[in-house]
């Protein structure tokens, strides 16, 4: 086992790594932004090196500023968390030819899936269902895309196979529209991720967001934690997640788990990974893969009792997965609620002084986050400032703990979307459960103030 291991990002996943790492006995190098000086897990921290000014690119995004800080304090690992540089194939290269093991995939795994058009052909060649389209890149002959589009079915979406982030898509609804908006997403694509090539789905009218995540070793061994249900979703970002999805057959669940893992045994995956899908009319479409660690990992830790981010240490020092298939089953429900420093109807990010920070308790609770009474949050980053996760052994009692939870919590200071969590845990559509991913937008059009 590793004894020392560097952290490569901040706030709630930088201090969740840290706590995984205490547990396991080794030590953790935190490293931080200008910014991020007064953060939780940098006081706590043995060691912590400053690693440049507030501006991501400067510090978090800094692969030599990394690198050093982790030579310089004789880290064995690094952990890249999630965002940052957590599915940067050349970060992982770099991490690995300086010495260092990388605690993620190998860069050539990362590269497959990062291009989801390679993704999506491997995931072809490993029997995962996906939604049907292009099986590549799309052609330049404009004949042929509408032949495509004719064989596939309107409306279809065009996507960037480098995208990332809900950007870099169109939907096209007649074939009249069509040969501009390839040539436009085409030509965005290539100015926002440096590569144009872009391909052709199915766009599903309704479907619900339904992942699985997988833990794999480095001795040909994985599993699958079952799934998760992340359609409560505004632009294409998760606000609240549970596990397991609410009304999907668990025969067809453990038959897409199956081919994830085998998909995983293909490609020689290791680490700890997500298989997106759209779910629509009993059908699972894959997506994209995420080759790291996720935000909404917590639901799976609190039904199945795996811990992920511990799995993904072992993992990477060479262990065995210290369980089988067989071994991991799914008991109760568990909901995530992510807590935003944002106005919770307009969105506009509120970072600031929390003058007063009181996390909720009890049964079953769970609260993941750096932020304390008197802690500021700075404006330079992503406006999540933690979670709140609970778990029940039927959904109708995790969301009784996430009501009761929610009224607990106060924070003042900032403005946050507690409010939006509190209404949406007892709007009946989603009481009932499997809404789809319009919901919520759809429910903030109608609820306007
Ligand atoms: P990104 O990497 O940018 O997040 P994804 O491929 O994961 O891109 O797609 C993001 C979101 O876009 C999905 O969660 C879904 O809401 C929508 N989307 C993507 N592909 C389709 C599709 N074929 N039909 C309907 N919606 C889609």
């Amino acid at each position: 086992m590793f004894k020392k291991i560097l952290i490569a990002n901040r706030g709630e996943i930088a201090l969740r790594i840290q706590r995984a790492c205490r547990e396991l006995g080794i030590k953790a190098v935190m490293v931080y932004s200008e910014a991020d000086r007064d953060a939780k897990y940098v006081k706590l921290a043995e060691e912590a090196v400053c690693i440049g000014p507030a501006q991501s690119t400067l510090s978090y995004l800094n692969m030599p500023a990394i690198i050093s800080a982790a030579e310089v304090t004789d880290a064995e690992a690094i952990h890249p968390g999630y965002g940052f540089l957590s599915e940067n194939a050349d970060f992982a290269e770099r991490v690995e030819k300086s010495g260092f093991q990388f605690i993620g995939p190998t860069p050539e795994s990362i590269r497959i899936m990062g291009d989801k058009v390679s993704a999506k052909q491997a995931m072809i060649r490993a029997g995962v269902p996906c939604v049907p389209g292009s099986e590549g890149e799309l052609p330049d002959d404009p004949v042929q895309i509408r032949r495509m589009a004719k064989a596939v079915g309107y409306p279809v979406i065009i996507k960037a196979a480098g995208g990332g982030g809900g950007r870099g898509m169109r939907v096209v609804h007649t074939e009249a529209a069509l040969i501009n908006a390839v040539a436009m997403t085409k030509a965005e694509a290539g100015a926002a991720f440096g590569n144009p090539a872009v391909y052709m789905e199915k766009f599903l009218q309704n479907p619900r967001h339904i992942e699985i995540q997988i833990l794999a070793d480095k001795h040909k061994n994985a599993v699958y934690l079952g799934e998760r249900d992340c359609s409560m979703q505004r632009r294409h970002q998760k606000i609240l997640e549970e596990a397991p999805a609410p009304g999907i057959n668990r025969k067809l669940i453990d038959r897409v788990g199956e081919r994830c893992v085998n998909a995983c045994k293909k490609i020689g995956y290791r680490g700890a990974g997500t298989f997106e899908f759209l779910y629509e009319d009993g059908e699972f479409y894959f997506i994209e893969m995420n080759t790291r660690v996720q935000v909404e990992h917590p639901v799976t830790e609190m039904v199945t009792g795996i811990d992920i981010v511990k799995t993904q240490i072992m993992v990477a020092a060479g262990e065995k997965l210290p369980f089988t298939q067989r071994q991991i089953g799914v008991r109760g429900h568990a909901i995530e609620c992510r807590i935003n420093a944002e106005d919770p109807y307009k969105f506009i990010p509120s970072p600031g002084r929390v003058t007063m920070w009181h996390a909720p308790g009890g049964p079953g609770v769970r609260v993941d986050s750096h932020v304390y009474t008197n802690y500021f949050v700075p404006p330079n980053y992503d406006s999540m400032v933690g979670k709140i996760i609970v778990h029940g052994d039927t959904r109708e009692q995790a969301m009784a703990r996430m009501r009761t939870a929610l009224a607990e919590t106060v924070v003042e200071g900032i403005n946050t979307n507690i409010p939006l969590h509190r209404e949406l845990l007892v709007d009946a559509k989603f009481m009932d459960g499997g809404t789809n991913i319009h919901y919520l937008e759809q429910w903030l059009e109608q609820h306007k103030r």
